[in-house]
């Protein structure tokens, strides 16, 4: 068997360790004659499970004491909803900064629960920056400020994050997540689906500091509230058990790996190495500024728009797997995350070499 290099934005590779022990532990877990997957979520198997990953994760991005950490489900989307839900009353102002599709859904579905202003966009320019904070718009008595640090479909990528003073920064950080290390304090709130740098899709991870929750508004419903969440350690019902103990198993993978500073290195090489190459090139090309381009997500265009059929089916052949670019952008897209090993970056510049010689 050979595995492919698979570029998909998400769900995304998993390293393949996680993978072999997933398989291993399949039938038979530790010796408990039965599956993870067929565990009750309040036996002692399971909570074992979940409160190990949970660790895990607060040891890798040292997530102080003071934040809970949420196993949910629903996908980030439905956070987009649980933010104002939680954080905000009916009329209160909240401030989002729109960099890209996703700012821009998180924008849309606020806007229906909140008084949402835009402190600052780059849609003009086409995504291809994010503005520089000393520049937005930002209200004093917005409940938060909403960034998405990394646009998963624009592969733009904050390079410094705001001081917003007493305002809570929210951060979709769905793309980027895990991918180096990040000052949590600085948040009042980080959210991820897990389908990227984390496990399979299922899981949505919520980390949010205790003193802003509580205090969801009148008719907030039990799923989205994270305060209930909090008090039930995430089992207010049946969490996304074997997405948890994979997600776990992929923290434990990153701890061997040295852990979020590591990856950071490594995912920096990856990334220059592919950027490198695209702007060496006169065929390809990638229209971000460099200071926000995207670690994990790099969208590139060929010279002829015709020759992306082509493009895809040798990649494909090549076991170079899902490089096609969002639909509503079009063009190219080589997602890196974590699990992404650097032979992969180098297998995929090989071939767009040799493709650029062959019809360049
Ligand atoms: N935010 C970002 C930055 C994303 O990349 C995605 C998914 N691609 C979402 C939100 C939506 O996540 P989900 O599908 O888990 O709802």
């Amino acid at each position: 068997m050979t595995r492919a290099y698979n570029f998909c934005a998400g769900p995304a590779a998993l390293p393949e360790e996680v993978l072999t022990q997933a398989r291993d532990e399949m039938l038979d877990w530790q010796g408990k004659g039965l599956s993870v997957m067929e565990m009750s979520h309040r036996g002692d198997a399971f909570v074992s499970i979940a409160q190990q990953a949970e660790q895990d994760l607060r040891d890798l991005m040292g997530i102080p004491d003071d934040y809970a950490v949420l196993f949910l489900q629903g996908g980030a989307s439905s956070q987009f909803a649980g933010v104002p839900l939680n954080l905000a009353g009916p009329n209160d102002p909240v401030d989002y900064v729109n960099t890209g599709v996703w700012s821009r859904k998180a924008i849309a579905e606020a806007g229906r629960m909140a008084d949402v202003k835009e402190v600052a966009s780059s849609e003009d320019a086409g995504y291809t920056h994010v503005p520089d904070p000393a520049e937005w718009r930002t209200r004093p008595d917005a409940r938060y400020l909403h960034i998405t640090p990394n646009e998963t479909i624009g592969g733009l990528a904050y390079s410094r994050f705001p001081e917003a003073g007493d305002v809570p920064v929210v951060a979709d950080w769905s793309s980027a997540i895990l991918s180096e290390p990040v000052d949590v304090s600085r948040f009042g709130m980080i959210y991820a689906g897990a389908q990227k740098n984390i496990g399979p899709a299922g899981l949505t991870i919520v980390i949010v500091r205790r003193d802003l929750i509580g205090n969801a508004r009148e008719g907030t419903p039990a799923m989205l509230d994270y305060a209930i969440h909090d008090k039930a350690d995430s089992m207010y019902n049946t969490p996304p058990t074997y997405a948890w103990y994979l997600a776990g198993l992929v923290f434990q993978w990153l701890k061997r790996q040295g852990g979020l500073q590591a990856m950071a290195d490594i995912n920096r090489r990856k990334a220059n190495r592919l950027y490198g190459f695209i702007d060496e090139s006169d065929f390809y090309a990638n229209p971000v500024q460099p200071e926000y381009r995207s670690l994990m997500n790099v969208p590139f265009t060929l010279a002829d728009d015709s020759l992306n059929s082509a493009f895809l089916e040798g990649a494909e052949a090549r076991g170079l797997l899902n490089l096609k670019g969002h639909r509503s952008v079009g063009g190219m897209r080589a997602s890196i995350y974590n699990a992404m090993p650097e032979a992969g970056i180098e297998a995929l510049i090989d071939y767009m070499a040799e493709f650029e010689k062959d019809k360049g």
